[in-house]
């Protein structure tokens, strides 16, 4: 994981990150992403200056493991000089060696953060579920840290003020916002209350309007008047639509017109026939789409 330098803003992350989602659907399924309807609570990681490091390290991260259901698994934790946050050696278990950076002795509110991206990895790993570049890799294990209820602690780990600040992962803190979000819609859960970040709260927010968003593209009957009316134009020019439109048009083999557009919570192609009222269901994530086609 790594450490330091500016911390970057915005969503430029944002297509691995909703790529990050489908691949950790089709690789968990539905039932599975279901049973993650808990995240990770404040008091199982809370780590005051009193406890024992080492003690103490080894406990969260026990906390987390059980978290990913990684009975098995047992994390040897240690910290040394080290220019990244955190690492984790990924063998072939059950014994992980994780190293946190030396700093963490002395932020020891971080280390449920620091732990959870990195349980993440092994439990990615043991899935056999990669990336294929070592970028792309830390943006799945950020989001599926986060999907799976893990992440909101990575969020509160990002602080700043006037002369300094500090972030831990590989998602912006508008990112992590997002994928937290659409893990809020999905659960109905709401992570805001857990924050003692005000700049994590304040990213979280911004996180919801985009994940909000997705919910409001036409052909959904949640889209807006804009947006319902462009594509009630775009239908009638097929040819015409642009290729950033959140929607495409073609015929089936029967000559059919058919739109496809992304789930908007997995982000799964969806395809359905343009005719008027349509109700849909994600094959992959299960959620029931009301369409004006
Ligand atoms: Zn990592
Ligand atoms: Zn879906």
């Amino acid at each position: 994981m790594a450490n330091g330098g500016p911390v970057q803003h915005g969503c430029p992350h944002l297509e691995t990150v909703r790529a990050a989602i489908t691949a950790l659907y089709k690789r968990l399924s539905y039932d599975t992403v279901q049973t993650f309807s808990t995240s990770v609570a404040p008091a199982d990681v809370a780590f005051c200056d009193t406890d024992d490091l080492h003690l103490g390290a080894q406990r969260v991260a026990r906390e987390i493991v059980r978290h990913f259901r990684l009975p098995d698994a047992r994390l040897i934790v240690g910290f040394r000089e080290m220019t990244h946050a955190a690492n984790v050696e990924l063998a072939a278990g059950p014994e992980y060696f994780v190293e946190l950076n030396d700093r963490f002795r002395t932020h020891r509110r971080d280390i449920g953060a620091a732990l959870a991206h990195e349980v993440a990895h092994v439990y990615l790993h043991r899935l056999d579920l990669t990336f294929p570049t070592t970028a792309e890799n830390e943006i799945l294990t950020d989001t599926v840290t986060t999907y799976l209820g893990a992440g909101w602690l990575l969020l509160d780990a990002f602080r700043e003020d006037a002369v300094s600040s500090q972030k831990l992962g590989y998602l912006t803190p508008e990112e992590f916002g997002y994928v937290l979000a659409k893990r809020a819609l999905l659960f109905h859960e709401d992570p805001s209350v857990w924050f003692t970040s005000p700049q994590a709260y304040d990213a979280y927010v911004k996180g919801m309007a985009l994940a909000r968003r997705d919910e409001q593209q036409p052909p959904l009957t949640g889209a807006g008047w804009a947006g319902r009316r462009r594509y009630a134009h775009d239908r009638r020019h097929v040819a015409g639509v642009q290729p950033t439109a959140p929607y495409a048009f073609s015929p089936d083999t029967a000559g059919q017109l058919r739109v496809s557009f992304s789930c908007p919570t997995c982000h799964q192609r969806i395809r359905v026939p343009v005719k008027g009222r349509v109700r849909a269901r994600c094959g992959l994530c299960r959620t029931v789409l009301e369409c004006d086609t």
